[in-house]
């Protein structure tokens, strides 16, 4: 649909095109013939003659007029101004036939099975809660009732889910999801949220408030919602967006279907997989060992098997997306941008996108992407981890291609125009441009004046090209008063003189194109020389200057002059320079022709 939107689009622009050159070439046809007729008439000096002369004026000035309003016309319509279509949207009916992202798990299962399975992913994607209970739910914690020793700012989702989740979804011997404990009915989620369980509890509900908010990060909302009083403030911003449903797999997944009574499988003792494993087993910040929930539900942990409610998520989310108008994915960055290297998140990330779902991310602030910049270039999918060993081969499983896989999580995360880091950081664009500047960098002592005189003369020549322009441009009506004065005499020397007035126009429509090109060529070595100086400056900072900076802040910096030089030479030679050229030119013809009260009027007029 939008090939054919821009098939169409481009179709259009080439008719009005080629109408503007076609009324060109008449309006210019009538102008010759009717120059011949009046070169005849004022020699003949029959009435005949003359009447035909003025016939051709006449046609002459109505061709002027009609050429004024299909220039505009096509002016206005080419600009956008009086015709602008918005690309379709592609059909999400037919996005959704897209070959699925990920191997889904069903596909290895019987008839039989799968008709379970498909019912599980029934299930979970019906657990979805309203944003009021989660508020409640923070209120509990806040006040103590749920977990004692919990901490806002430090208690990680992990504690949570051990300490609070986990307890308070327990009904006598058996357990359920919080969210269905929430929920009275069956609750479709329009928000599904990719976080991971290492980051912070606060932090995951600040960004899930922050993103309800429209606020861009949420380092604020995390200091207001860790007093009673903040989050009041905050519920009364929320409005009736308490009411929208989220899909958390904390809350969702019945955590007594699967761990609370153990964690993953003990890793070999003494490898950093098993410090990890072991700090997952206490408390981050009181250091208690988590206690285990004796209830007796049955613990599903297989991934092979039908009934798991782990190996899910991207069948989940395809049933959602078909589903739910609208189901989007918001991604919670943690500080560490830990959620980009969890196997699990990075392919609900992949699936949402395969999905044509929108995917928003909240950060929670500008620092943190500046410190982990260097980091995000080397996602790959294989060095992501998971909680178990068992988790990160279910999900390499998924995933058919692993190199197609990586690229497109690159694309999605680094594009300058989609990428999930498109607002933060220029992405893919902006390092290329910074390794651009460090690769051109020419040592800054030797050539500095060398390059400084390069830069000044192709500033002239930008000058010497908008000022000869402008001259030709002035200099064409008086040729062409001249070729016309020669012709009305007979004098064919008229003829050299209207070819002179032609070529003149055609040079000014040229030199006042190419514009453009010329200053690309000026902006270019300009800014190039502006950002070397730059970085030569901030290399010769004492080490203090660079043990305080983060690397995308430097990038962001170093970005700077390329475009400072281009906005400063447009509006120099695109603007200031020709209107001021113009006034002096029009000021000292109309001197020398009207006096000096007309001139001194239009001057300060
Ligand atoms: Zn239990």
């Amino acid at each position: 649909k939008q090939a054919m939107w821009a098939a169409q689009v481009l179709g259009m622009e080439m008719l009005i095109c080629t109408i503007l050159g076609l009324t060109m070439f008449c309006q210019g046809v009538v102008s010759c013939i009717s120059m011949y007729a009046q070169s005849h008439s004022w020699g003949t000096g029959s009435d005949a003659h003359y009447r035909l002369a003025f016939k051709w004026m006449e046609l002459v000035f109505a061709a002027d007029n009609t050429m004024w309003v299909v220039n505009s016309l096509g002016l206005g319509l080419l600009s956008g101004i009086l015709w602008q279509v918005q690309p379709p949207k592609d059909d999400p009916q037919s996005g959704r036939e897209l070959t699925r992202g990920l191997v889904s798990m069903s596909s290895l299962l019987s008839p039989n099975e799968k008709e379970g399975y498909d019912q599980v992913v029934e299930q979970i994607a019906n657990r979805g809660f309203r944003l009021g209970a989660l508020v409640r739910f923070w209120e509990r914690l806040l006040d103590g009732q749920v977990m004692p020793g919990f901490d806002s700012g430090r208690s990680l989702t992990n504690d949570v889910v051990r300490r609070a989740i986990i307890p308070e979804s327990r009904v006598d011997h058996g357990g359920f999801a919080l969210a269905t404990l929430w929920s009275s009915t069956e609750t479709k989620p329009q928000v599904m949220v990719t976080h991971n369980w290492t980051n912070g509890f606060g932090s995951l509900v600040a960004a899930i408030l922050a993103d309800a908010l429209g606020r861009a990060d949420f380092h604020e909302v995390a200091a207001q919602i860790g007093t009673g009083s903040g989050l009041e403030r905050v519920q009364a911003k929320l409005g009736s967006k308490l009411e929208t449903t989220y899909w958390v797999c904390a809350f969702c997944i019945n955590q007594h279907a699967s761990i609370c009574a153990g964690f993953a499988p003990e890793p070999p003792k003494g490898t950093p997989e098993w410090a990890v494993w072991d700090r997952r087993r206490y408390d981050s910040v009181t250091g208690e060992a988590f206690g285990l929930c004796n209830c007796r539900v049955e613990k599903v942990l297989s991934h092979t098997d039908a009934r798991c409610e782990l190996n899910k998520f991207d069948d989940m989310m395809t049933h959602l997306a078909w589903q739910v108008e609208g189901f989007t994915q918001l991604i919670v960055v943690d500080d560490v941008f830990d959620v980009l290297y969890r196997a699990w998140c990075v392919a609900e990330i992949f699936e949402a996108s395969v999905l044509g779902m929108e995917s928003r991310i909240q950060v929670s602030s500008q620092d943190a992407v500046d410190l982990n910049y260097d980091k995000l270039s080397l996602l790959d999918v294989r060095q992501c981890t998971a909680s178990s060993q068992a988790d990160k081969e279910m999900i390499m499983a998924k995933i058919s291609d692993v190199e197609a896989f990586n690229l497109k999580i690159q694309e999605l995360v680094f594009s300058e125009e989609m990428g999930l880091f498109a607002k933060w950081v220029g992405g893919n664009e902006r390092s290329r441009h910074a390794g651009r500047i460090v690769r051109t960098f020419e040592p800054p002592v030797t050539s500095l004046p060398q390059a400084d005189v390069r830069c000044w003369a192709l500033l002239i020549v930008g000058l010497l090209v908008v000022g000869s322009s402008k001259t030709m441009g002035f200099l064409a009506p008086f040729a062409l008063k001249r070729a016309v004065d020669l012709l009305s005499r007979q004098d064919y020397l008229g003829l050299p003189w209207l070819a002179i007035f032609a070529a003149l126009k055609g040079m000014t429509q040229a030199l006042n194109n190419s514009k453009t090109a010329v200053l690309c060529f000026i902006a270019r070595p300009m800014g190039r020389r502006l950002a070397g100086r730059l970085f030569a400056k901030l290399l010769c900072l004492d080490l203090q200057f660079h043990a305080m900076r983060r690397t995308g802040e430097i990038l962001r910096k170093l970005e700077r002059p390329p475009r400072a030089v281009d906005t400063l030479l447009r509006a120099l030679l695109f603007t200031l320079v020709p209107i001021f050229y113009e006034l002096v030119v029009v000021f000292f013809l109309l001197l020398s022709r009207a006096g000096t009260d007309v001139a001194a009027t239009v001057l300060f007029t």
